[in-house]
């Protein structure tokens, strides 16, 4: 995986052929998981009768775990009010005691 802390140094054509090569295979996993979303979604939606409107709102809620809405969830630690354990904001519920984390979980 490429290094976006790492400093950045003169490439050599070496260099050059093993990042296009990790470039490249990160653009074959990207394209395979974007027909995988398309397939669970367009089987999920059929299934339950769902709307693009159903999806955009589950993306927005998800988005906004982390309290921004930017397109990306970043995972920040929060205490569970019910075991009082520090869990992951990436999920909806305590890994701990399955609590479910409702509204604005960082206020
Ligand atoms: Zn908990």
């Amino acid at each position: 995986m490429l290094d976006s802390n790492s400093e950045f140094t003169p490439s050599t054509p070496r260099l050059d052929f093993a990042l296009r090569s990790q470039i490249k295979e990160v653009e074959k996993k990207f394209a395979r998981l974007e027909i995988l979303n398309a397939a669970i979604w367009e089987l999920v939606r059929d299934r339950l009768n769902l709307t693009g409107a159903d999806l955009d709102a589950k993306i927005l809620e998800i988005d906004l775990r982390d309290s921004l809405e930017d397109g990306v969830v970043t995972a920040v630690p929060l205490r569970c009010p019910a075991c009082n354990r520090v869990s992951s904001s990436k999920g909806n519920r305590c890994v701990y005691c399955g609590q479910e984390f409702v509204g604005d979980v960082f206020t």
